[in-house]
């Protein structure tokens, strides 16, 4: 008899840590994409931050938002959009670098957290980011359209905080989208339009 109790108790203290685990990994993930969510790329930013002003390793984002992507779910529906944006997740996660943090900032705009790494750094990251959403193969979703992105970089700076970087790549977002879109805006120039690095 004691043994089942203990067998009983032991079961469901075990489900108990299973399933607080599944909470604490959907708090902290995007359901769609499977990405980290906003949430937990506020706290990597604050430990990038933290160890920015204790160290002086700079770190930088990548802002990324798709381009007419309203067209998309327009024309093929949500549920291909979705399908959409669960590849772009995937080859975000391909091509940036394993220290990277590749985050589903909003419905589709992603931002990529790169530690270690300075604004010219990012900016050639952003564009091999720009080149690789440009020749995606979407014939397997049937999304015959071509589909294409906008990035604005921003690297830490000592009198910024974190929602003044966010802020700045945002606007350098803007500006990428501004400029005709397809294109990493780099505001000291480095980078032409279409992203040509110079
Ligand atoms: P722009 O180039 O200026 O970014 O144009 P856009 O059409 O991408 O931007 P806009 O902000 O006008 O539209 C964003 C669209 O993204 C509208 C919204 O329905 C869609 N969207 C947001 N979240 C999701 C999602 O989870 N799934 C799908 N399928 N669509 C989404
Ligand atoms: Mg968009
Ligand atoms: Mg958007």
């Amino acid at each position: 008899m004691a043994s089942i109790y203990e067998y009983l108790r032991r079961k469901s203290q075990n489900e108990y840590v299973a399933i607080s685990h599944e909470l604490e990994l959907a708090s902290r993930t995007d359901a769609l994409t499977g990405l980290v969510n906003r949430r937990a790329m506020q706290a990597s930013l604050e430990i990038e931050q933290s160890l920015f002003f204790r160290h002086g390793h700079p770190f930088s984002v990548i802002m990324m938002d798709l381009d007419h992507f309203k067209q998309i779910n327009d024309k093929y529906g949500h549920g291909k959009g979705d399908e959409l944006l669960i590849l772009i997740a995937r080859l975000l996660l391909k091509e940036v670098r394993q220290q990277d943090l590749v985050c589903r900032w909003g419905g589709e705009e992603f931002l990529v957290l790169l530690p270690q790494t300075n604004q010219e750094q990012s900016l050639i990251v952003a564009e091999k980011l720009r080149k690789a959403i440009e020749v995606i193969d979407l014939d397997v979703i049937g999304i015959t359209d071509p589909v294409t992105a906008s990035f604005g970089v921003e690297c830490i700076s000592a009198t910024q905080n974190i929602s003044e970087l966010i802020a700045a790549s945002d606007r350098n977002l803007y500006e990428a989208k501004r400029r005709g879109r397809n294109q990493v805006f780099d505001p000291a120039g480095r980078i032409c339009a279409k992203g040509t690095v110079e």
